[in-house]
């Protein structure tokens, strides 16, 4: 074995990203059942970018998000070819899946949950994953892998508390201002905001991208 999971964790930081961690699932996700290993890397959104949203999205944001999503892509991509030199198999998840009509909000896995599992933070009552350092400033990414991993540190505890601005500042009504139930999706209402962004901002990247929750934040210090 050539790398270590710390040499590996640490080349997906010197390539761009600003956390990434690895994590136990469980079961793998897809059919190759060794695949029970993941790592989870965020990048970080713009602070400047994201100020300029004010209760709906910016072309600026639009384009910000989208080259968020493509460097995320290619850390997945680089630190999968890594885990391969080392004699593991890597699946990369990419930062914005969709697996068809049939499921259209859904991804191999949830990168949110690997960022759980890897103990990089918490899923905040907006849906959102929520970091310690950079609140829900951030995108994810996810590499499914056979190589043992182990987590960085203890799962944290959700750090919302009685806050509901997400809940308040929504539009369209989609977060229920609940913390998170296990599967960490049942107190946002994921249809409900695709088709309020795909409504309301069309003429901003075909309605594929909101932010104001993201936006109000407090975690976020914006
Ligand atoms: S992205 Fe916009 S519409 Fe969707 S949950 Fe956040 S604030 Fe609501
Ligand atoms: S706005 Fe408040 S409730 Fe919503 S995710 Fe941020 S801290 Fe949690």
């Amino acid at each position: 074995m050539k790398y270590t999971q710390e040499n590996l964790q640490a080349f997906a930081l010197e390539i761009g990203a600003c956390l990434c961690g690895g994590a136990e699932l469980g079961v793998s996700p897809i059919e190759d059942e060794k695949m029970r290993y993941a790592f989870s890397i965020a990048v970080k959104l713009s602070d400047a970018v994201l100020k300029e949203i004010d209760g709906a999205p910016t072309f600026s944001y639009f384009q910000h998000y989208r080259t968020a999503n493509a460097l995320l892509d290619q850390i997945a991509f680089r630190l999968a070819n890594k885990i391969e030199e080392n004699g593991f198999s890597a699946f990369p998840i990419a930062a914005s899946q969709s697996l068809g009509k049939e499921n259209p909000f859904r991804g191999v896995y949830p990168h949110k949950t690997a960022a759980v599992l890897a103990g990089l933070g918490f899923v905040g009552k907006s849906g959102l994953f929520l970091s310690e350092e950079y609140g829900s400033r951030v995108r994810l990414a996810t590499v499914l892998t056979d190589m043992p991993l182990k987590a960085n540190k203890p799962i944290v505890e959700n750090g919302c508390g009685s806050c509901t601005a997400c809940q308040k500042a929504c539009p369209a009504g989609a977060i229920y201002g609940e913390l998170p139930t296990a599967d960490g999706e049942r107190n946002f209402d994921a249809e409900k905001c695709s088709r309020y962004m795909k409504e309301h901002f069309q003429g901003i990247g075909r309605g594929s991208v909101c932010g104001v929750c993201i936006r109000v934040c407090p975690k976020n210090k914006l």
